[in-house]
């Protein structure tokens, strides 16, 4: 059974008459593995803050264990801290990072005068451990500078780790890492969390990487909680369009619900899997471009027109125009330019949504396939004498 760790009750702050957090309800489990994720500005950070107590919100309150730690200041709290710019020690070596903040006298928690301070003996245990758990056993001696920034990355979080917090705070930890090495990280803090068995708490604005890594997901979007459930739930049953269209690739389309597991999109019926609707209730449809079948003219519940194909190694993305709204489809089969197709969606491949403020805003792709005809026409590009393009 999961408990609940931390609680933010009604937290709303405000910053020069700016609300970034809106009156946000929301609890953590222990030993989850929790991914706050938003665009850039929705308020996410500020979240990570207040938990960390580097921010005292302008209302609400949090709540640890039980207890209301509104004013317990950030080092009195069991949770610590990896920032994007690990600010590592660059005069010290590896070892000395990390048995950093073990060096310091802590007090005690039953909150007598006396500081405690661990011997010798337990610092080098405990910083040989989460060198070992990080992947990082035998560097001790190396210096900051001659590490790459994925080791510099594990130096932060062992350093972060050594006082054995329970809830680690991440924000954006793999933001300054290529791609190649964010995919490695991922599996490794995933590792890492599982075998400590603590709480964590991700910042980012990646979708894939909110999917890849976490127990569970918090979309954020304008400092209010848009969704919270597993990667598969935000994923296959997203709240709203903010949702769909932040996750993955959708398309969304105007639709109603004429009776419980019926659908009308473009004046068609399909059948789907959602009830407890009003009766021509109007609502958002999102049809994930992976969910839908090419099929011959005939055969289709809807005809279109291709307009864009590009080939993306496993599949070909397929814009088609259905009445004026273009829909991304992803397919195996190639179906070229102009050609006139039929598609087929089964009814678990469509999600039906409440209407929402986000409604219209998201889900044709005209301006995608334009863009992919840019990119499909060669003579867009000016090539010189060298070789290169004038943008270079
Ligand atoms: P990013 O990924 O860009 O960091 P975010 O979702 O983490 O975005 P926050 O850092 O929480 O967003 O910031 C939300 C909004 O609050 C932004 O508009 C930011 O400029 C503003 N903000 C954050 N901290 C402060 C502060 N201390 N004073 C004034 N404004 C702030």
């Amino acid at each position: 059974m999961s408990k609940e760790l931390i609680r933010l009750q009604d937290v709303t702050q405000v910053f020069d008459g700016e609300t970034v957090l809106d009156h946000v309800n929301i609890y953590f489990n222990d030993s989850e593995f929790l991914t706050l994720l938003g665009p850039s500005g929705c308020g996410k950070t500020t979240m990570l803050r207040i938990i960390g107590g580097f921010q005292t919100p302008t209302s609400g309150d949090v709540f640890f264990d039980g207890q209301r730690i509104n004013d317990v200041p950030p080092y009195k709290r069991k949770v610590n801290t990896v920032f994007q710019k690990y600010a590592l020690f660059p005069h010290l070596n590896v070892y000395e990072n990390v048995a950093f903040g073990l060096r310091i006298p802590k007090e005690a928690e039953d909150g007598s005068r006396e500081k405690i301070k661990l011997s010798k003996e337990e610092i080098d245990a405990r910083v040989r451990e989460m060198l070992e758990v990080v992947s990082l056993k035998g560097f001790e001696h190396r210096s900051i500078a001659s590490l790459s920034g994925g080791q510099q990355q594990r130096v932060a979080i062992a350093r972060a780790l050594v006082n054995r917090p329970r809830v680690l705070l991440l924000d954006e930890p793999l933001g300054a890492l290529d791609m190649r090495l964010r995919k490695d990280m991922q599996q490794e803090l995933k590792r890492i969390q599982q075998r400590l068995g603590i709480t964590f708490i991700n910042v980012t604005h990646d979708q894939e990487e909110a999917l890849a890594m976490s127990d569970t997901v918090v979309v954020i979007n304008e400092g209010v909680i848009q969704q919270i459930g597993t990667p598969e739930d935000i994923y296959n049953e997203p709240k709203n369009a903010f949702v769909a269209d932040f996750i993955g690739e959708s398309n969304i389309v105007d639709g109603i619900m004429r009776e419980d597991k019926v659908v009308e999109i473009f004046n068609r019926r399909f059948a789907c899997l959602d009830a407890g609707f009003e009766k021509d209730e109007p609502v958002d449809v999102v049809i994930r471009p992976e969910d839908v079948d090419i099929v011959s003219e005939a055969e289709g519940q809807l005809r279109g027109v291709v307009t864009a194909v590009t080939f993306k190694g496993v599949h070909y993305d397929t814009i088609v125009d259905f009445y004026g709204f273009k829909w991304l489809i992803e397919t195996t089969d190639y179906c070229p330019v102009d050609s006139r197709i039929g598609i087929k969606i089964d009814p678990d491949g469509i999600h039906v949504m409440k209407k929402s403020k986000y409604s219209g805003m998201f889900g044709d792709y005209s301006s995608y396939s334009e863009e992919y005809d840019e990119i499909n026409d060669p003579t867009l590009v000016e090539v010189d004498e060298e070789g290169r393009d004038d943008e270079e």
